[in-house]
């Protein structure tokens, strides 16, 4: 089968594609014909050193797959050859204390990103696997944990949005900001999408934004503040950057959750504590969310309340793929298929 291989961290051009033997499943494992599989922010760490992969060298990258299973390990049960999937991002053990009260992201036997999707076949864990309903395309299906997972676990379970709220997102016209707009909207909040393109403006506008902010120089907080009539009550940051945390932070409305779901680059934050217990402010941070987001995020979009929002090239085209990565210039979350 063809698979993308990394022999060495580093530019797009480090991912090559091979032919290898197509993968067998071990005893609680099954294997996936790979319909479509996604291009995160963590696969361009995992591909750019920033990130050290917890598999050999060489390894291949992605961990967003969806796909027809074509074999089963012999300890499985609840998935037969044929049963259409999408996988969670991270494994977990299904054993442990935390896994057994749906607590997966807290696994105590730790958990790790899957790895080997950005090929035709891939050998994916039980645990993290959900049937897909049959009316979400296996494209569209293969980013969703991802993507609607990690921002419904952000700001429903961490950032508690309430109806009505502004919730503000960084990063807007990327995978999780334009999915975490459309689940800030199906909790019942305003979404303000902050992006530093102005070539995205239109488009988020056309995605479901309430309102659109550039994040251009300092001021642009007092633009939030009006926008917003006082200040966002919530702000999911997957971007992590000093030079939107400050301007944001100092815009916020009384007792706002400030919740980071992403770090693109490792840059410290500037922050005075007086700012903090002067408004109340919690300052938060969200993991990749749990199976039972995972299966509300599945419901969701089969109930038309987010859309899966893809940018698909296909597998052969990785290295261009991977630029367009390092650009920021997929709208939505790229996704590969083989
Ligand atoms: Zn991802
Ligand atoms: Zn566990």
């Amino acid at each position: 089968m063809k698979a993308t291989r990394v022999y060495e961290q580093g530019a797009p051009e480090n991912v090559k594609i091979e032919d290898v033997p197509q993968p067998e499943p071990t005893s609680m494992q099954v294997v996936v014909k790979v319909a479509a599989v996604g291009l995160c922010g963590h696969d361009q760490s995992d591909r750019n050193g920033l990130t050290r992969p917890h598999v050999g060298i060489p390894f291949t990258i992605g961990h967003e797959v969806a796909g027809t299973v074509v074999a089963v390990g012999d300890k499985v049960t609840g998935f037969a050859i044929g049963d259409r999937v999408a996988t969670k991002q991270q494994t977990h053990c299904g054993e442990c204390t935390n896994c057994r009260i749906g607590r997966e992201i807290q696994c105590e036997q730790g958990r790790k990103f899957n790895y080997g999707g950005w090929a035709e076949y891939v050998a994916l864990p039980v645990p993290g696997l959900l049937k897909v309903p049959e009316n979400i395309d296996l494209k569209d299906a293969a980013t969703i944990a991802c993507t609607v997972g990690t921002t419904l676990n952000a700001l429903r379970n961490v950032g508690q949005v309430m109806p009505g709220e502004n919730v503000l997102i960084t990063g807007a016209g990327g995978g999780l900001g334009l999915h975490g707009m459309q689940v800030a909207k199906a909790l019942g909040g305003r979404a303000i999408a902050v992006t530093s393109s102005p070539s995205k403006v239109d488009q988020l506008r056309a995605a479901g934004a309430d309102e659109v902010v550039v994040a251009q120089g300092k001021d642009y907080w007092e633009e939030i503040v009006k926008v917003t009539d006082g200040g966002p009550q919530v702000v999911l940051d997957n971007v992590g950057h000093p030079d939107l945390f400050s301007p944001i932070f100092r815009s916020l409305a009384r007792n706002a959750r400030y919740v980071f779901t992403g770090q693109v680059y490792r840059q410290k934050i500037d922050l005075y504590p007086a700012f903090l217990f002067g408004k109340e402010t919690q300052i938060r941070g969200a993991g990749p969310g749990n199976m039972a987001d995972f299966a509300d995020s599945l419901q969701l979009v089969s109930e038309g309340k987010v859309n899966s929002i893809i940018d698909p090239m296909a597998l052969d085209d990785v290295v261009e793929a991977n630029r367009r990565l390092d650009a920021s210039s997929f709208f939505g979350r790229g996704v590969l298929i083989p």
